[in-house]
């Protein structure tokens, strides 16, 4: 017989295999064919554990137990950055599958679609829509690189999942409660020795887009007394960002990710530079205190060069308290099958911080070998996946009550 462990690993293998990229890593961005491949194959899956699968207009997969009463689910995601990992989103959605065929019962599966950023800037799209915390109409101003928004990504993406039933809304009010588990982005669980984290507040991120604008001239023929170089301007706020970063450690970190300059010419002063910036704080109100810190540096590295600045925010949240009364459940759970767990903290956003906001969740963390994250190096100890989906069942089946 094929162990539950067994067939979770090699099901996060036919995940990764869906869409290998160039490097060693998976390739499924938000709202792309891969992605709905691979929301395809979870609901294969699903339906072999006796759930019906649907998909709600706003893309996430629901996989549901029969019958209209109400249900506890479980799930994550299953895009991925740019040469991910095979852990990040696939871990807790394979486990999901296993808890519902593992126990059967009142127990449903929910992935929620674009949960990653990198493609369009901006990450949970799938939970926050269904939460209202977006409209079409922000998905529709939202671009790739190649300059496809975000609206008409989805449309596509729910085009190659027409196979699957639509729902004409996400079933959220039937939803008694929701855990999301998910391998842990840094090395700090195996740390402290533990198998398992229990996540109690999950970071808000801050975004903004600062555009240098100066003048493009000739590199040769050009005094430097007489530049407006708008790259120069923008390496000095990385490097004020990275000096604010150790300021504000360790409940605060803030990152340069992306620059644009133009004309990216070796010959020509740079007449333009597009510094994308990324804030997260688990402290309310601090990455905004960062953020204030970072632009008044930006104006004046701007204003000594007769550079101009336009800041254009992109996104802003405050961290999500998770309730203590999942937080109190989880550990419970934890407890009573006798494994390592402890509570912590995630600087890295989820879905489940956003369907915290419909129903109570909880998110949890499986420890990472390696603390690598976003690479294909993302590794588990599988005793550490088992403990997780055994606390997973008993959780579900705690929160269940007497529906089950
Ligand atoms: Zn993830």
């Amino acid at each position: 017989m094929i162990t539950t462990t067994r067939r979770a690993q090699d099901r996060i293998e036919d995940l990764f295999n869906l869409a290998p990229g160039d490097g060693s890593g998976a390739n499924r961005p938000a709202f792309s064919q891969q992605e709905a491949e691979a929301m395809l194959l979870v609901a294969d899956w699903a339906r072999q554990a006796g759930l019906e699968p649907g998909v709600d207009p706003f893309g996430n997969l629901w996989c549901l137990p029969p019958g209209d009463g109400p249900f506890v689910t479980s799930g994550s995601h299953v895009d991925t950055v740019p040469d991910g990992g095979r852990l990040d989103g696939p871990l807790g959605t394979v486990l999901a599958v296993e808890a519902a065929n593992r126990a059967g019962g009142r127990r449903g599966v929910l992935v929620c679609a674009a949960e990653e950023a990198a493609r369009f800037g901006a990450g949970t799209l799938g939970s926050r829509c269904m939460t209202d915390k977006l409209t079409d109409s922000d998905l529709a101003r939202m671009r790739d690189a190649n300059g496809h928004d975000a609206l008409s990504a989805r449309t596509k993406y729910l085009d190659a999942l027409r196979e699957l039933p639509i729902l004409e809304q996400a079933p959220l009010e039937r939803v008694l409660a929701h855990v999301e588990v998910h391998i842990e982005q840094r090395a700090d669980l195996r740390e402290r020795d533990l198998s398992i984290g229990i996540a109690t507040t999950i970071a808000g991120p801050v975004r903004h887009r600062l555009s240098f604008v100066g003048e493009v001239a000739h590199a040769g023929e050009t005094p430097v007394a007489e530049r407006h170089d708008a790259l120069c301007a923008a390496a000095e706020t990385v490097l004020l960002a990275e000096k604010l970063c150790r300021e504000y450690a360790p409940h605060t970190t803030v990152t340069a990710g992306t620059l644009r300059v133009h004309p990216n010419a070796l010959t020509s002063i740079p007449g333009a530079a597009e510094l994308g910036v990324d804030i997260r704080s688990v402290e309310g109100g601090r990455a905004q205190r960062l953020l204030q810190d970072l632009l008044q540096g930006a104006r004046a590295a701007a204003d000594s060069r007769g550079v101009t600045l336009n800041e254009e925010p992109l996104s802003a949240s405050e961290p999500t308290t998770m309730d203590a009364a999942m937080v109190r459940a989880a550990e419970k759970a934890c407890g009573g099958l006798g494994m390592r767990y402890g509570r912590c903290v995630s600087f890295a956003g989820h879905d489940a911080q956003h369907v915290a906001t419909a129903t109570p969740t909880a998110l949890l963390f499986v420890a990472s070998e390696n603390g690598v994250s976003h690479a294909p190096g993302e590794a588990a100890d599988w005793r550490d996946v088992e403990a997780a989906l055994a606390v997973l069942v008993e959780l579900m089946q705690g929160l269940l009550g007497g529906v089950a």
